[in-house]
């Protein structure tokens, strides 16, 4: 089984699978995994989710692509339906995470330029931040691992700073500056948490200068820290958010939501893609974010972290030095001297899916309805795993 033609760029581990049900997930040979990682945060509501696949069964029969000369019904109501939960003003629907950062660099930039001229095109991220693999948002990304010299030369008019530093943002943001994206958990950094009073008064600062406040929601949006996004927690209305990952219940898709100054910035023509809004991946959002907003659902997320992150410190693990995040979007710091993917691997060989967040970090995404059982399951493998470790 398996192809050698396929590019090997992913550092694949060698399991092949073949199904999912709910957050289990079967290998060729039949082998049995609980799934913590939610094919990277992005299957939110697990494999083989029966009002998810009757949506996609149902839309496939109707229509599956339109283009963006035209919208469609099922889009339609999406956005409205979106535009509605959210509270913002207008959508730009994409494929991918790194095409929804592309769109709101692209939208501050005309933004910086239709206020500041061709001065105002600096955008600002975070160190440690993670945006993207295109070109653009590789150069956004704040962490140094990802700039290898073959891919030179980046793109211009990127800078960093530090997150949770109150003197960078008192200086960082003049009329040169065009925005401020903020990752406010740094899901491939090593899951931290950005101070939410920091990250007000840096959206206050760089608004003083004239900037737009944009937020990176890829992995932390639709429910994964336990509210519709992650920034609602931090203070202040972003002026853009850009989302992907778990939008779609595993079917790609992404985009950027926007308010305010950002709403008046694109015009037609300004900004496309062929598959954007495509009507199959918008049939399965709309059951995501039905799912979403069903009475205690985002609780039930809140509920899931915290339960997990007790279970695990009260192991008491002489590996384990630190539990962090919020809601299904956990980070485990382990002792310096054993690596994540060391602990990852194991992890896998005993049944569990998980992933890493930097060296000594563990991270846990499991899908967002998750049962108490598989919880449970999961978090077995791990104590035994730890203490064979
Ligand atoms: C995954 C991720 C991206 C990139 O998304 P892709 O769909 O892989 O392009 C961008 N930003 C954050 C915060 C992410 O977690």
């Amino acid at each position: 089984m398996g192809s050698k033609n396929v590019v090997n760029n992913y550092g694949s581990f060698d399991v092949t699978f073949a199904y999912g049900k709910g957050s289990t997930c079967y290998d060729v040979n039949g082998k049995k995994y609980i799934d913590f990682l939610a094919g990277i945060a992005v299957n939110s509501f697990g494999h083989n989710f029966k009002p998810l696949v009757k949506a996609v069964q149902k839309q496939l029969k109707r229509q599956i692509h339109t283009c963006n000369y035209f919208t469609s019904d099922v889009g339609l109501e999406y956005a409205d339906s979106l535009l509605k939960a959210s509270g913002f003003s207008g959508i730009y629907f994409g494929n991918s995470g790194a095409e929804a950062n592309e769109a709101a660099f692209k939208l501050a930039r005309k933004y910086g330029f239709l206020t500041g001229g061709e001065k105002r095109k600096t955008i600002y991220t975070l160190e440690s931040s993670f945006h993207g693999r295109t070109l653009a948002t590789l150069t956004a990304t704040g962490q140094k691992k990802f700039h290898p010299e073959c891919f030179a030369p980046y793109a211009p008019g990127f800078k960093t700073i530090k997150a949770n530093d109150y003197q960078a943002i008192k200086t960082a943001f003049d009329d040169t500056t065009a925005a401020l994206m903020i990752e406010c958990i740094q899901g491939e950094g090593g899951v931290n948490l950005v101070d939410s009073e920091w990250a007000k008064q840096a959206a206050h600062e760089a608004r003083k200068a004239g900037a737009l406040v944009m937020v990176d929601e890829v992995q932390t949006g639709f429910g994964r820290t336990g509210t519709l996004f992650a920034s609602d927690w931090l203070g202040f209305e972003p002026d853009v958010v850009s989302f992907a990952k778990g939008v779609a219940g595993g079917i790609p898709m992404g985009g950027i939501l926007f308010r305010g100054k950002a709403a008046e910035v694109f015009k037609a023509g300004d900004h496309q893609s062929t598959f954007a809004g495509n009507p199959l991946a918008c049939s399965a959002a709309l059951v995501v974010l039905k799912e979403l907003l069903k009475d205690g659902f985002m609780q039930s997320v809140e509920q899931k972290g915290e339960y997990i992150k007790k279970a695990i410190k009260s192991w008491n693990s002489k590996f384990v030095k630190e539990v962090r995040g919020k809601g299904l979007l956990l980070g485990i710091d382990i002792d310096e001297t054993k690596s994540a993917v060391e602990l990852e691997t194991k992890l896998l060989q005993n049944g569990l899916l998980t992933s890493t967040a930097g060296k000594n970090t563990l991270r846990l995404v499991p899908p967002l309805n998750i049962s108490q059982k598989e919880i449970d399951s999961g978090l077995e493998i791990l104590k035994q795993t730890l203490l064979q470790f």
